[in-house]
């Protein structure tokens, strides 16, 4: 910044840091960001977020040069104050704490002086940082939900917004909400992350819908603002299903112009997914229209302000889909749909799903009463319990044995069942597990080879000629067609 900065102006520290000696240190980094002088540290705990820069001035001489040091060092932000008054009050729905800033934070930015912004977060408790990435013991949930709460009240307070949060566990927590330690993360890291890339299970839409419409009852705006849910990722898929649910209770949005946006960086990776669910708004009677928002001179402000989410990626990871994303895209909804929208038309995998549910159907009632049923599974499960429950309802008569890479048994603590048995497989042992099933009885036959493996899947179903079997890309798309066969 230019010249002496404003009297009214409000300094704000980012969360981030701490002092130790004479230095500032990010997190549990344990190189040190930045020397400081004693007079910088003075005024580094003077910087309280509520103190302006003139009463800090009345104390410290040379207090514009340190604070603009520090802010562009990334440690302190300088926001400014005033806003007009009466602007238009627009919600902006988002999935995590950082969505609403990556995917429209230039339109916000752009338009900060038109309408006042508030950001609700749907998935308010979390423990995800990119300290997941690099295998750091920084799972703390009430440190690190706190952590990303201050940033994304930061990131508002640069277009005059508001955040609040809604009191839903974020994805990793739903596998497993409590204390994790460094080694149970690496034992399970594989199945979290295939829960988080799997569609919602059962009674987390409702959950999720439930607590949107709450919040809906006591809500002041004259715009909504929902998100897509571009890409796989179960807490995006939760948000847009819980939106679209929320549409279809026209009491709820009364009077009120509701936009969608697709999500940034998630639009880059998966092209053409948010026409798909845009396709299947239109068939259930949805008027919409799609506009493009320039954001080039725009863009180093929005990097600028997704720098301040340091707990969550670091600006040079996520910059280059940032730019190739380049547009922010709005779609505004001039009518609503009139008919319910199947959530699995809006899945990435749905085509799938509707396929293997066509063949699924007539397998699972040629096998009701069957006595045994298999399971060759090469990827994590990530829901284990729901899945073999599931299984055990719907084969009653049935035990099953479940043949699955032995450093995975992790997960299947979460249900035992005298009727499960678990057949471990080791390291690099899939020809000897093909093996001993080849040669046990026929049953019928599930495999769930994983995406980058259906040759050998659909090799061992041809393998196993006398065996009944169902070769489904994921545990995903298996689960989801068998519920849709059965209808529960
Ligand atoms: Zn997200």
């Amino acid at each position: 910044m230019n010249g002496p900065l404003p009297d009214e102006m409000i300094p704000v520290r980012r969360p981030h840091f701490h002092v130790k000696a004479s230095a500032l240190y990010f997190l549990i980094s344990r190189k040190p960001h930045t020397s400081l002088d004693d007079s910088e540290k003075a005024i580094w705990y003077a910087i309280d977020g509520r103190t302006s820069v003139a009463d800090l001035r009345r104390r410290f001489a040379g207090l514009d040069k340190v604070l603009n040091r520090f802010a562009s060092l990334g440690t302190c932000e300088l926001p400014p104050t005033a806003f007009p008054s009466r602007r238009r009050r627009v919600l902006v729905i988002e999935p995590h704490m950082d969505d609403a800033a990556l995917s429209l934070g230039a339109t916000m930015w752009l338009r900060r002086n038109d309408c006042e912004f508030t950001v609700l977060t749907m998935a308010g408790i979390s423990n995800f940082t990119s300290y997941y990435e690099v295998d750091r013991d920084f799972f703390d949930t009430a440190h690190v939900t706190s952590l990303r709460k201050a940033e994304s009240a930061l990131f508002v307070q640069h277009v005059g917004g508001h955040h609040i949060t809604l009191d839903l566990l974020e994805a990793p927590l739903r596998y497993r909400n409590d204390r994790w330690t460094l080694d149970w993360f690496l034992l399970h890291r594989d199945a979290m992350w295939t829960l988080v890339a799997r569609s919602p299970g059962p009674g987390e839409l409702e959950e999720w819908t439930a607590a949107l419409s709450r919040f809906f009852t006591r809500l002041d705006a004259e715009e909504i603002w929902m998100p897509l849910g571009v890409g796989n990722h179960v807490d995006h898929q939760l948000a847009r299903d819980a939106c679209l649910q929320i549409l279809s209770t026209a009491e709820l949005i009364k009077g009120r112009k509701v936009r969608l946006y697709e999500e940034v960086p998630y639009t880059v990776h998966w092209r053409g997914h948010a026409d798909r669910v845009v396709a299947a708004l239109r068939n259930a009677g949805a008027r919409i229209e799609q506009h493009r928002i320039n954001i080039a001179e725009a863009m180093t402000r929005k990097l600028e302000l997704l720098s301040i989410f340091g707990s969550q990626f670091k600006l040079d990871f996520v910059k280059p889909a940032v730019e190739r994303a380049g547009d922010e895209v709005l779609y505004e909804l001039e009518v609503p749909p009139n008919k319910a929208i199947d959530p699995v038309s809006c899945y990435v995998d749905g085509d799938r799903v509707f396929d293997l549910a066509q063949k699924i159907g007539p397998w699972m009632r040629r096998h009701k009463s069957a006595s045994m049923v298999r399971l060759f599974v090469n990827t994590p499960f990530g829901r284990w319990a729901q899945d073999m429950r599931l299984l055990l309802d719907l084969f009653p008569q049935a035990r099953f044995e479940i043949f699955i890479a032995r450093r995975r048994i992790v997960e299947t603590d979460t249900l035992s069942s005298p009727r499960i048995r678990i057949r471990p497989v080791e390291r690099g042992g899939w020809n000897s597990a093909a093996g001993r099933l080849l040669f046990s009885w026929p049953s019928p036959l599930v495999i769930v080879a994983g995406a980058d493996k259906e040759r050998h899947a659909r090799w061992l179903s041809a393998s196993c000629v006398a065996s009944d079997s169902i070769v489904a890309p994921s545990l995903n798309v298996f689960t989801l067609a068998l519920r849709r066969a059965s209808a529960i």
